[in-house]
């Protein structure tokens, strides 16, 4: 199945008409513009032009049929394939430094070769990831520019190609969507934007019955994730860091200390987006200490 960049969304809202309906398991390919709506494709294009009410498109909703309040959407990410050119940009007021400038500034980057090249100068390896990614809240509509429980703009690295994505599902059908993909992009993304690139992004649709996850959960060759998104980046660390001690005490037969003993050594705090409405951090832990290596 195939879905055009046509019908996009700028919030996640049960409200939302779902473009797509589909049995789960289903893979299917989505076509996605930038998180500018690709209104920032040449360099002489001002950010003063933009219309800032298409910010953050998300392709969707899909309707995934038998997907209930409770259950877990399992997305598997299969394939992320780029336009070959980017857009970074960095606004006065914006982001970590945004104090710092005195307006607005972009490129518009070629991508060739996995890599980025920055000001014809700097060969950045590819690091793609998508930073859209969610479902329909319980109530209201959260804008795309905003991470939650249901996924939305967290701006994770780890959610790649190879990755899964396990969301709470909240509505009837889940109403999935995704969009902003980044070629590449820093931890933390401090100056607001990735390297902003249209994208077709395979991925595997499949509802796990029951087990939602409050918050959502990467899992990649190696390690389970809990991605957590707070008004501060404190509050989303520490309850990432809680919600993984619970996870790992569902799949360990180590008591409690013992597992904060070995979270301590061998687990990871990271950032993921520090410029969000809300900030997003995540508790990486390694599956090779889990006894049981599964959602
Ligand atoms: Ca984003
Ligand atoms: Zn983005």
């Amino acid at each position: 199945m195939k879905l055009s960049n046509d019908n996009v969304c700028f919030n996640f809202s049960k409200t939302n008409a779902p473009i797509l309906r589909t049995a789960a398991p289903a893979s299917v390919t989505i076509q996605t513009l930038d998180c500018f709506s690709n209104q920032l494709r040449r360099e002489e294009e001002e950010l003063q032009s933009l219309d800032w009410d298409r910010i953050n498109p998300a392709t969707g909703p899909i309707y995934v049929e038998g997907a209930m309040p409770g259950d877990t959407l399992k997305v598997t990410i299969q394939e992320i394939n780029l336009d070959s050119l980017g857009t970074v940009c960095c606004c006065k007021g914006d982001g970590v430094l945004g104090h710092m400038l005195e307006g607005d500034y972009l490129h518009v980057v070629n991508i060739t070769d996995n890599h980025a090249d920055f000001l014809g100068k700097y060969k950045l390896p590819l690091r793609k990831m998508i930073g859209v990614i969610g479902v329909a809240p319980e109530e209201g509509a959260v804008n795309n520019g905003t991470p939650g429980r249901h996924g939305g703009n967290m701006d994770t690295t780890m959610i790649t190609e190879g990755a899964v994505l396990y969301l709470p599902v909240f509505v009837e059908g889940a109403l999935f969507g995704l969009g902003d993909v980044h070629s590449v992009m820093g931890d933390g993304e401090i100056g607001v934007s990735g390297l902003e690139t249209p994208a077709e992004v395979k991925v595997k649709l499949e509802v796990i019955k029951g087990k939602a996850p409050e918050y959502p959960i990467l899992e990649n060759e190696d390690s389970f994730a809990v991605i957590v998104s707070k008004e501060t980046v404190d509050e989303a660390i520490n309850y990432a860091t809680e919600l993984m001690c619970l996870f790992l005490e569902e799949r360990s037969s180590l008591s409690r200390p013992d597992i904060i003993m070995l979270m301590s050594l061998a687990g990871n705090v990271q950032i993921s987006q520090v410029v969000d409405p809300e900030k997003t951090a995540r508790f990486v832990f390694p599956k090779k200490y889990m006894d049981k290596k599964e959602f």
